[in-house]
């Protein structure tokens, strides 16, 4: 089945008992034993596996192509599960631009377990190559890459990774299986933050880990979910699922909305640079072109004149959103610097544009009455 069908679909069956075409929520922590002490419907206890996760689950693994899946509790939860799977004096390559969050974790918290991280711009294959040791099990992708929208060729770096016994694992979160399916392009593993595209109306945290296959090393990271039991509510999970449903036209819309947007804003004299891999100028075009189905809904630009003239123009803005995350129906701008906090590598003149389903020409009038002043 294709994937408009899937989103629909996937994980999903009338309930038997009463006949509800949309699932129930199951609040219940635990589930009766079976008079032989046994659990022949498949549920024991909340933390262990739920129906409203289990569906989410199944729906989030045939979208990526995937074997099977996991939900965690949030973006994070489910990136730090990957790894705690890993062993002290494991070496993990991860790039230079990417989610703060992820950067975060490794080297706050994961070098301390003993660890080993290099980080180098896996966009250059020589960077990459250099990056590789004998004992380096793991290489972290995002790409389109937060903030600058950097793109990497997960081809290339699947070959080199699996030539010295590395997995690959892609942060999917902003292109969406609906762009970029990199199980297909032969990567281990794929991460999402639910709590962007996927469930898509800004109201759930989640997070997933998808595997290309079920093999001992998926089921370490499915001993840390039920064990660690960072797991979404059953609200959040039916949520995620009834999110999912419309994914494929939304995405299609925000990269729509996003493209117009980024010719406005690439034509406009008060706007130094526009990051947005749909740009023919954009350094990843063509392997974005390549290896995407098209460029996604986010996008950065600089403002002429630096960080308070970046800062005016968020301020300025009436439609648009001032805040932080992505993939909401609303548009969302922000000062990515600030968030990221001291030794931040995002440009100080930065703007985030999270490019929502408002009509493009409204989006296009809001930020042409922000810019107005300076130019
Ligand atoms: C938001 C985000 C995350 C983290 O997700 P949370 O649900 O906030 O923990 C990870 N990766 C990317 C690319 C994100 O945008």
């Amino acid at each position: 089945m294709r994937l408009e069908t899937l989103a629909i679909h996937a994980g999903r069956a009338v309930d038997p008992a009463t006949g509800a075409v949309r699932p129930p929520i199951h609040l219940s922590t635990t589930f009766e034993r079976d008079p032989d002490g046994g659990y022949a419907r498949g549920y024991v206890y909340a933390r262990y596996g739920n129906p409203n996760r289990a569906a989410l689950e199944e729906a989030l693994a045939a979208l990526e192509g995937g074997a099977a899946a996991l939900a965690f509790a949030s973006g994070s939860a489910a990136t730090m599960s990957v790894f705690q799977a890993l062993e002290p004096g494991d070496h993990v390559v991860a790039p230079l631009d990417a989610y703060h969050g992820t950067v975060g974790l490794l080297r706050e918290h994961f070098t301390r377990w003993g660890l080993e991280v290099t980080f180098a711009d896996l966009t250059d294959p020589e960077q990459l190559e250099a990056a590789l040791r004998p004992n380096t099990r793991l290489v972290w992708v995002e790409t389109p890459s937060n903030p600058l929208l950097r793109i990497t060729d997960i081809r290339r770096v699947v070959e080199a990774a699996h030539a010295v016994g590395a997995r690959v694992v892609c942060d999917n979160t902003w292109a969406t299986p609906v762009l970029q399916r990199p199980l297909a392009l032969g990567c281990d593993l794929v991460v999402h933050a639910t709590t962007k595209y996927l469930n898509g109306h800004g109201d759930v945290t989640g997070g997933v880990v998808v595997a290309r296959e079920v093999d001992a090393w998926f089921e370490r990271l499915r001993a840390i979910q039920v064990q660690g039991g960072a797991v979404p509510s059953p609200f959040d999970a039916w949520l995620v699922l009834r999110g999912l449903a419309t994914l494929p036209y939304r995405v299609r819309a925000h990269t729509e909305h996003a493209a117009r947007v980024a010719a406005f804003l690439q034509a406009h004299p008060a706007v130094e640079a526009v990051h947005y891999p749909g740009l023919a100028d954009h350094p990843g075009h063509a392997v974005a072109a390549r290896q995407m189905e098209g460029f996604g809904g986010m996008l950065a630009f600089q403002v002429r004149g630096g960080r308070e003239a970046a800062l005016a123009v968020a301020a300025r803005v009436r439609l648009i959103t001032r805040a932080t995350s992505l993939g909401g129906v609303e548009s969302l701008i922000e000062h990515r610097a600030s968030i990221e906090g001291p030794g931040t590598r995002t440009p100080e003149n930065l703007l985030r544009l999270s490019v929502g389903l408002e009509h493009p020409e409204d989006l296009i009038a809001d930020l042409e009455q922000a810019l107005e002043a300076a130019v």
